[in-house]
C-alpha cells in the first residue's frame, strides 16, 4: 500500500475556501489527529468505525493557535477518485491557515503530495485508463466550450472506447493470422476478409488522424494572424473583431511595432489574434524589426487576414507579400477593408469603422472547427494519441502493402499496431511516459 500524501487542492492565495486533501491508507487517522466534532466521539479506533463515509461533518481543525471551523469528508476505498482512502478538509481560504493546516498533516505522517499524484493512483488503481486522465486534465485547462466538450468525450472514456473496439478488431483479425500458420488451406477465405476489416480499420483511423488538426484548433484555439500595409485598418479591424479597444488605433503610418496577442471565444471557439506591424519594403531599423515579427506572427498562424484598404486595392506590394505567403501554404483570407468609403459589399467587405462584415468573418474563422457536432464526435485532441495513432496506422499499412505479404510478417505488424493503440488508454505504456502524463498536472490533482 502506498504510503499517504497531503496537499492543497484549491488554488494557491486567499480565497472563500480552501480544501485540503489526503489520500492513502492513514488518511482518516492523521486528519482525526486534529478535526474534532460532537457526532465523531470516543478512541480513534470507535471513530474509524462510526464514520459515515461521503458525509460532510461539521468540526474543528485544532493544531496549534488554530481552531478552525471546517467540514470533512472520508471517502472510504474503493469508493474515492484514487480507490483509496481519502479525505477532504474545507476549511477558510487564507494562506496562512491552509498552510498550518496542511502542515499539521505532514507533522502527522502525511507526505507531501507530487504533481498529479491523486490522478495518478486513480490511474494506477485502475480507476481510469491514461487517456481519461488527460481528459481530466483537458477538462481543467479548457478554455472553450467547444474544449471542454472535447475534453469531457475523452474523460468520460468515450474516444477511449472507439480506440479499444479498433484494439478488438485487430485482435480478431490476428486470431485469423494466427491460425492460419497452422491451417493454411481452412483459413484462405477468412484471411481475405480480415485484410478487408483491417483496411477498413486503417480508414477508420487516417480519418481519426484526418480530424487531429480540428482537434488541436478545439484545444488550443485557432491563431490568425492580421497583416497587411499599414494604414489598411489592421489595429482597427483587431479592435472590432475583439469587440472592444485595446491595441492603439492612429493614422501614422507604422506605428504599431509590437505584436499584440488576444484571445476571444466566439461561439465556443477560442481565436488568439496576432496583430501585427504593417508590412512595408522601404522600413527603418525600429520597423523592420516589427515586421520581422510580422512574418513570424504570420507563419505562427493557423488564418491569416490579409486586409487591404478597399479605397485603395491591392498594390503590387501586397500582390507579392501574398504570393510569399501562399508559398508557404498558409490559409489566407483576404480582407476588403473600409468599404464604407467604397460603399462596395462584395465577400469579405469589412468595414472596421462600422463593424460591418465583422460577424462574418468570425463565422467564417470558427466555421471549419464547428462544423459538425463536437458532442457526438471522436475528435483526437491530445498529441500523445495522434503519434501513437500515427504508429498504429504504419502498422497497418505496412501489414496491407503487399498482396503476398507472409502471415507472420503481417501477424507481426498486427501485434505493433495493438501495442500502439494500447498506449493510448495506459495499457501498454512505459512508465516514462507515465510520468510525463502526470507531470502536466498540477499538486493537489
Ligand atoms: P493599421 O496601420 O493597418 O493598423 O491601420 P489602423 O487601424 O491604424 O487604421 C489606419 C487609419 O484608417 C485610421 O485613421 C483608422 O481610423 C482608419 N480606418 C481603419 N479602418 C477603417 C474603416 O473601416 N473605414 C474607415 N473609413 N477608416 C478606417
Amino acid at each position: 500500500m502506498a504510503y499517504t500524501i497531503a496537499s492543497v487542492s484549491t488554488p494557491s492565495g486567499s480565497g472563500a475556501i480552501s480544501i485540503v486533501r489526503l489520500c492513502g491508507e492513514r488518511s482518516l487517522d492523521y486528519a482525526l489527529c486534529f478535526f474534532h466534532c460532537k457526532e465523531l466521539s470516543g478512541s480513534l479506533e470507535e471513530v474509524k468505525k462510526s464514520i459515515t463515509p461521503s458525509m460532510m461533518y461539521l468540526g474543528r481543525f485544532k493544531y496549534k493557535d488554530i481552531f478552525e471551523r471546517c467540514f470533512l469528508v472520508y471517502f472510504k476505498a474503493p469508493k474515492s477518485y484514487t480507490g483509496e482512502d481519502m479525505v477532504e478538509i474545507q476549511i477558510h481560504g487564507g494562506v496562512k491557515l491552509t498552510q498550518l493546516v496542511l502542515s499539521a498533516l505532514f507533522e502527522a505522517g502525511a507526505k507531501p503530495a507530487g504533481p498529479g499524484e491523486y490522478t495518478r493512483r486513480a490511474f494506477l488503481n485502475g480507476k481510469l485508463s491514461l487517456s481519461e486522465a488527460e481528459g481530466i486534465l483537458s477538462i481543467i485547462n479548457a478554455e472553450s466550450e467547444s474544449a471542454l466538450s472535447a475534453s469531457y468525450r475523452l474523460a468520460n472514456g468515450k474516444i477511449g472506447q472507439t480506440i479499444e473496439r479498433m484494439g478488438e478488431e485487430i485482435k480478431e483479425v490476428l486470431a485469423v493470422f494466427e491460425a492460419s500458420f497452422d491451417y493454411p488451406d481452412e483459413m484462405a477465405e477468412e484471411i481475405v476478409k480480415g485484410k478487408e476489416e483491417l483496411f477498413k480499420l486503417k480508414g477508420k483511423i487516417a480519418g481519426l488522424l484526418a480530424g487531429s488538426e480540428r482537434g488541436r484548433k478545439i484545444k488550443s484555439g485557432i491563431k490568425v494572424a492580421i497583416a497587411g500595409r499599414p494604414n489598411v485598418g489592421k489595429s482597427s479591424l483587431l479592435n472590432a473583431l475583439l469587440g472592444e479597444e485595446r491595441a492603439i488605433v492612429t493614422s501614422e503610418a507604422g506605428t504599431t511595432r509590437d505584436t499584440v496577442s488576444e484571445s476571444i471565444e466566439y461561439q465556443g471557439v477560442k481565436l488568439t489574434f496576432l496583430d501585427t506591424a504593417g508590412i512595408r519594403e522601404s522600413a527603418g531599423l525600429v520597423e523592420s524589426i516589427g515586421i520581422q515579427r510580422t512574418f513570424k506572427a504570420v507563419y505562427q498562424a493557423d488564418v491569416i487576414l490579409y486586409v487591404l484598404d478597399d479605397s485603395v486595392g491591392e498594390t503590387l506590394e501586397d500582390k507579392a507579400t501574398l504570393e510569399d505567403i501562399y508559398s508557404k501554404g498558409k490559409k489566407v483570407i483576404i480582407i476588403n477593408n473600409k468599404a464604407d468609403l467604397t460603399g462596395k459589399t462584395s465577400q469579405n467587405s469589412v468595414s472596421a469603422l462600422t463593424g460591418e462584415g465583422v460577424k462574418e468573418i468570425l463565422d467564417k474563422l470558427t466555421g471549419e472547427v464547428k462544423e459538425g457536432e463536437i458532442n457526438g464526435e471522436d475528435i483526437i485532441t491530445e498529441e500523445r494519441h495522434i503519434l501513437a495513432l500515427s504508429t498504429a496506422l504504419k502498422h497497418l499499412e505496412s501489414a496491407l502493402a503487399m498482396a503476398d505479404m507472409p502471415e507472420d510478417l503481417i501477424a507481426e505488424d498486427l501485434r505493433e499496431a495493438l501495442k500502439a493503440l494500447g498506449e493510448i488508454s495506459g495499457r501498454e505504456v512505459s512508465e516514462e511516459v507515465v510520468d510525463k502524463v502526470f507531470s502536466r498536472f498540477c499538486v493537489g490533482k
